[in-house]
């Protein structure tokens, strides 16, 4: 593993082969920087500093948002990396009692969105996740519908309720309509979780030119932990026929930290087999995705009382999912729609094949029929007010480097 002159813990997700880019609140204004062991290395001071040669990266880096680096493409991605690999590394060009001048404390900076979310896209990408909803919403019917294995199903959401982590969740009042009664407004008894990654766009393509398959990549900056909460009975009464609206729009949240697809590089793998193969234009010479463990923890309100600590309720991974990033660019601009910088487009909830890996509330009890049973004595078979939500996400294998995605947290509030 390649060292830095920022002491990186052993067991860091963090080391310099991570970089994850995201904005902290500066003393002045918002500053762009990477993450780097237990800190966070000034990009935005490095380029005061001139430490970059080209004057469109440090303007870009001055903006106090990735917006304007996505903009600029994979090209000044890639030399961006390494020229802050070079900065970091022991035998740095930063004279030594300069460098702590670049540093912040991560634990102590305040993290805002990294981004602003242009256009927000929710897929439905993982089998058994649909095939699980499926069977809850429309039992005794097919669980898939005819075209989730034709192409990647998704829906456009609301950019503006993307929250960055820590962000506490007002629990959603919205038309419910009970079995056999009448539709009532009224504060969601089902509020949900949505175990997720999403994926944020870089430059973009002219209206009319889909962006083929084989090129997603270069489109591609990096990826972010997603938690999509969801209302479920607010979900259930106002889908027909156009899909999810209110039961999904108040609030999204994302994890702090962009992880590049060149950091994700060496956990790169194949997606899981398709049947029937994908029309051509979903269909790549040689398709990818990423092998990264996802854990869902929750945390009560009680819980915090005795000082428990919150406990793990899901495992999934990343490579479960039946569509891979490729195959949902590829389709979402295969009618000549534009992407721009800093679109989010999220995975879909990522279940696995055990119930120990389903990444919602409404899979882990089934519709609330088998609520879980924490270890503080209590129940849950949806979320209630004061629980906290965290997921976390991490590459790890044997001869490789952590690569960290940080944590995506959030506390339930009461209804306003
Ligand atoms: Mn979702």
């Amino acid at each position: 593993m390649a060292e830095s002159w920022v002491p990186v813990p052993p067991g860091s997700g963090f080391p310099l082969e991570n970089l994850p880019y995201g904005v902290f609140e500066g003393s002045d204004r918002p500053h762009v920087g990477v993450a780097i062991g237990d800190a966070i290395f000034d990009l935005d001071g490095a380029a005061r500093a001139g430490l970059f040669s080209d004057p469109s990266l440090s303007t870009a880096l001055r903006t106090g948002s990735l917006n304007g680096l996505l903009a600029l493409g994979r090209e000044a991605w890639t030399s961006l990396r390494r020229r802050v690999q070079e900065l970091l590394a022991i035998s740095s060009p930063i004279a030594s009692q300069d460098r702590a001048n670049f540093v912040v404390s991560r634990a102590s900076a305040r993290m805002i969105m990294p981004f602003e979310v242009r256009d927000y896209v929710d897929f439905y990408s993982s089998l058994e996740h649909a095939t699980n909803l499926g069977k809850i919403m429309r039992p005794g019917t097919e669980p898939l519908l005819p075209n989730w294995r034709r192409l990647p199903v998704g829906y456009h959401g609301r950019a503006g309720t993307v929250v960055i982590d820590g962000t506490p969740i007002v629990r959603p009042r919205g038309q419910i309509k009970q079995e056999g009664g009448e539709p009532e407004f009224a504060p969601t008894k089902m509020l949900d979780i949505e175990l997720e990654a999403g994926f944020v766009t870089g430059s973009g393509n002219a209206l009319g030119d889909p962006i083929p398959i084989e090129r997603s990549r270069e489109h591609i900056f990096g990826m972010v932990l997603v938690n999509d909460w969801s209302a479920r009975d607010i979900q259930a009464w106002e889908y027909q026929p156009l899909g999810p609206f209110l039961g999904k729009s108040f609030a999204t949240s994302v994890s702090p930290w962009v992880v590049t697809l060149d950091a994700l590089e060496p956990y790169r793998t194949a997606p899981p087999t398709q049947d029937p193969a994908p029309l051509p234009h979903l269909r790549a010479a040689r398709d990818w995705t990423y092998d990264i463990a996802l854990e869902v923890a929750l945390q009560t309100e009680k819980m915090r009382g005795q000082r428990a600590s919150a406990e793990i309720v899901a495992r999934s991974n990343f490579r479960y999912l039946y569509w891979s990033m490729a195959q949902q660019l590829a389709h979402a601009t295969s009618n000549g729609a534009t992407i721009s910088p800093g679109d989010l487009f999220a995975s879909g909830t990522i279940s696995g094949p055990e119930p120990a890996s389903y990444g919602s509330l409404i899979e882990l009890t089934w519709r609330g029929t088998k609520p879980l049973k924490l270890a503080s004595g209590e129940e849950r078979a949806f979320l209630e007010d004061g629980d906290e939500v965290t997921m976390t996400g991490y590459c790890e294998a044997p001869g490789k480097p952590r690569i960290g995605f940080g944590s995506v947290s959030g506390k339930i509030l009461p209804p306003r």
